[in-house]
């Protein structure tokens, strides 16, 4: 296997993939793969409530929260957000960091009033916020923030507090790659093809009284707390991405839990940054050094021509997926849980050694 960058979907734990393969033909014993069997089978309730206990376990969620395996992906909640919580005589406040934030943003337009708390694009999204710089509006429905962005290779480092009003944040680039404080949030959503596992599920963590303010006139499949009541059981859910989410969480769990996790993160991270500093400005990183991200490493090259060359000697060599998003141009690596200390050893000696021969 190629060492694996891609920004999403991205890679996932090789061991993750074997069982897999070794369930798909006979999951548990029935004869037949979990993705052909109903969701009213016992197995399936049960996948799906280990998925829910296992989430808890490793976020340290609240008890009383409830999370839900939702489809639609990380887009579909730009707009459930607003249609769930934003009530006449009060605003959605959105702090945008990245394009994934302005996206939520503009759906949030067209539900109800909307007010920008703060921005950075400016500045090209080069930064996260700092807390002085956060406006909101007089009665804030809720708090949206995006913890990670994805594209410009940015991370809020400590969350901002409001107090009463609602935190919303869009975890999908980041989720189970940290340890944070679950209890600060009133909901968090995130697409699970990042650090949980394939695409086609949307996870979404909520706290009970969100749940109790959901309005009755919304589409039944766009209410929060139809999922909810129905431990994301109401329509056929997306079986088989949340079997392999579970044994995704299964392998968290295994590999020491999110302390650890976190651990292999940050020394992760270091070994491509240090190449970034060490390099007398050849690799120049886009983000501010205390808004860069631990799962998203993004960096320009002297020259686009050197960049292209760069793509392909890295590909040469088994290491794929470094391009950076056209809005931000260069490189971007994505070092999300499942990319190996290893992987980002290798893209590093790769880059010292490139810097040897072209810098
Ligand atoms: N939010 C963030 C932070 C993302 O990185 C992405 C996708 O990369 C999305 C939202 C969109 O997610 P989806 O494709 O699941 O709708």
């Amino acid at each position: 296997r190629v060492f694996n960058f891609n920004p999403g979907p991205a890679t996932l734990p090789l061991p993750v993939l074997e069982e897999a393969q070794k369930d798909l033909l006979n999951y548990k014993n029935t004869g037949m793969s979990v993705m052909e069997m109903s969701h009213r089978s016992k197995e399936v309730s049960e996948l799906i409530e280990e998925a829910e206990a296992l989430m808890k376990e490793l976020l340290e969620i609240p008890q009383d929260y409830r999370v839900l395996f939702l489809q639609g992906g990380a887009s579909s909640q730009f707009y459930m957000v607003p249609m769930n919580f934003l009530r006449e005589g009060s605003e959605a406040n959105y702090i945008i960091t990245g394009s994934f934030a302005e996206k939520a943003y503009k759906e949030a337009v067209k539900i109800g009033p909307t007010h920008i708390a703060a921005s950075t694009k400016e500045e090209n999204f080069t930064r996260i916020v700092k807390p002085e710089e956060i406006k909101l509006s007089s009665h804030p429905a809720y708090v949206h923030i995006t913890s990670n962005n994805t594209i410009y290779g940015t991370q809020w480092h400590a969350f901002p507090d409001f107090g009463d009003i609602p935190l919303v944040a869009d975890m999908s680039s980041d989720i189970l790659s940290r340890r944070f404080d679950v209890s600060k949030f009133a909901l968090i959503y995130a697409g699970a093809q990042k650090n949980l596992g394939p695409a086609g599920v949307t996870v979404v963590i909520i706290r009970p009284d969100m749940l109790e303010r959901v309005p009755d006139h919304l589409p039944t499949m766009l209410k929060y707390d139809t999922h909810a009541e129905k431990n994301s059981l109401y329509n056929t859910p997306p079986v088989f991405a949340i079997y392999m989410v579970t044994l995704v969480l299964r392998w968290v769990k295994n590999s020491g839990g999110l302390a650890a996790i976190e651990k292999q993160n940050e020394e992760k991270a270091k070994v491509l940054y240090d190449v970034l500093d060490n390099s007398g400005g050849f690799y120049r990183g886009h983000a501010q050094k205390d808004s860069r991200s631990l799962m998203n490493v993004t960096f320009r090259l002297p020259n686009e021509e050197l960049e292209k060359l760069f793509l392909s000697e890295a590909a040469d060599q088994g290491i794929v997926g470094v391009k950076g998003h056209r809005s931000v141009g260069g490189m971007r690596a994505s070092i999300y849980n499942a990319m190996t200390l290893e992987g980002c050893r290798a893209l590093a000696d790769f880059m010292k050694e490139f810097q040897r021969r072209h810098g």
